[in-house]
């Protein structure tokens, strides 16, 4: 059991010279380790993240967790929860106004400029995986540190790439295991053809007024989609009479969206037009897209989502250049696999146990362990322990096929003995041909196994 130490207990003790705060051994509220008994969750997803972005093309990018904060605050855009609460901002003893990051897209159409990479064949795919910060309200499955795999693509405005972001989100998940998944997708048109729209929104909440929650009446002036994503009733039943975005789009965008719908409709993936998903961050252009997975009681899970963002780059400065990405937050897709008892990492076994006993039999076998392991062979030990019995119990534990058992005499004839766990046989070999004998003695038994 993990003692929880209350962060209360922390107290201020006098020493000789100065005041010097109490160690609390805990993490940071909304923190946390991820256990080595975690780990082959983490892995299977690095492992499947890995394997999908190869074979889409895709290239890893990675950028530092801490920017300048107006690379965040600029396109993501003051009324937003992010901005607004959620980041995690200070100067530096430099002066320096940094953040850390609250999320990946800003960070990479940043790098994607300061390294010239508009120069490069388009379209320019670039994926990556890390921590992310957001100072929101911890609770099952939100943590203020946690981690997103991002997929972006630059360089390309036609849909068929919106709809390939999306069937590599659906690939991952298959991989992953998790299969009871639904897209929910909108059009939010271009920046340009919003302004018409924003300010019908506007009219509309500002005569719904009384009937919007104190908390959000600021939105309504300051970014109005923002109200559609209140988790409110009150929110909601005035939303449900609201003026649509997909019923204000521009020609371009909505032939957009028509043919991502056809891609979609081509590539089976299970989606729902929602026209009320906006995402909440100013930088969306066009296709937003969220992806849930369904529990057997009809719940929806937030796994990921999405959209273009064909204004980001050319606000930084850069080239007009169009982009479309999506982002899963890993936590969550763990506690889906977890749900949905998905297979996790299976790391390899090893198949060679090695046992000594005396000092000079350490010695060598810690020569004679690296010498195997070198040739490419899987070698298990427990140096630290002492009775021969205890190490061949382990041994035995393991499952391998083959034990190495260097005892005092063996240490002083350079040789072997060498149990095969299978048979039960045993012979004597000489060190020098230890690592010739392993491999042979495993190919063996691997044929053995085949024909039983
Ligand atoms: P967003 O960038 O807000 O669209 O988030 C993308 C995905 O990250 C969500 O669908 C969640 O799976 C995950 N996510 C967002 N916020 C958190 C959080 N506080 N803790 C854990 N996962 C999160």
């Amino acid at each position: 059991m993990i003692r929880q130490i209350s962060p209360k207990k922390v107290t201020k003790k006098r020493t000789n010279t100065k005041f010097e705060e109490q160690l609390v051994l805990q993490t940071v509220r909304g923190m946390r380790d991820i256990l080595p008994g975690d780990q082959p969750y983490w892995q299977q997803v690095r492992k499947v993240l890995e394997k999908r972005a190869v074979e889409y093309g895709f290239a890893r990018i990675d950028t530092p967790l801490v920017e300048f904060e107006n690379i965040f605050t600029r396109p993501i855009g003051e009324g937003t929860d992010i901005v607004d609460k959620e980041m995690y901002s200070f100067r530096t003893k430099g002066g320096d106004q940094v953040s850390l990051r609250p999320e990946m897209t800003a960070s990479i159409c940043r790098a994607y400029i300061q390294h010239g990479m508009s120069i490069l064949p388009k379209p320019i795919k670039l994926f990556s995986v890390g921590p992310v910060y957001r100072y929101d309200r911890p609770q099952d499955g939100r943590y203020r540190e946690f981690y997103q795999t991002e997929f972006d693509i630059f360089g390309e405005i036609d849909p068929i790439l919106d709809a390939q972001v999306m069937q590599i989100a659906h690939r991952v998940l298959k991989s992953l295991g998790i299969n009871n998944v639904q897209f929910s997708v909108n059009s939010i048109g271009t920046t340009e053809s919003r302004k018409e729209y924003l300010r019908l929104l506007k009219a509309y909440f500002r005569s719904k007024k009384a009937k919007i929650p104190a908390k959000y009446r600021d939105l309504i002036e300051a970014n109005p989609m923002r109200i559609f994503d209140a988790k409110d009733d009150k929110c909601m039943q005035v939303c449900a009479g609201a003026p649509q975005a997909i019923d204000h789009l521009d020609k371009e965008s909505r032939d957009h969206f028509k043919h991502l719908l056809e891609y979609l409709d081509e590539l089976d993936l299970p989606y729902t037009i929602d026209p009320q998903l906006v995402r909440g961050l100013d930088y969306y252009t066009r296709t937003v897209f969220e992806i849930y997975a369904t529990d057997a009681d009809g719940k929806s899970h937030a796994l990921g989502g999405g959209g273009r963002f064909d204004g980001i780059v050319e606000m930084f400065g850069g080239e007009p250049t169009p982009a479309i990405g999506f982002a899963f937050g890993i936590d969550r897709l763990i506690m889906e696999m977890k749900r949905v008892k998905a297979k996790k990492y299976q790391a390899p076994q090893p198949r060679v146990f090695m046992a000594q006993l005396g000092e000079l039999a350490k010695k060598k076998s810690l020569k004679l362990f690296a010498e195997i392991e070198q040739a490419g062979v899987l070698v298990a030990e427990s140096f630290g322990r002492g009775s021969l019995k205890t190490q061949l119990r382990h041994a035995g534990k393991l499952g391998v096929e083959l034990t190495l058992i260097i005892g005092q005499q063996e240490a002083l004839d350079e040789t072997v003995i060498a149990k095969n766990m299978m048979t039960g046989t045993q012979e004597t070999v000489a060190q020098r041909k230890i690592v010739n004998f392993v491999k042979k003695n495993l190919k063996e038994s691997a044929k053995l196994v085949k024909s039983k």
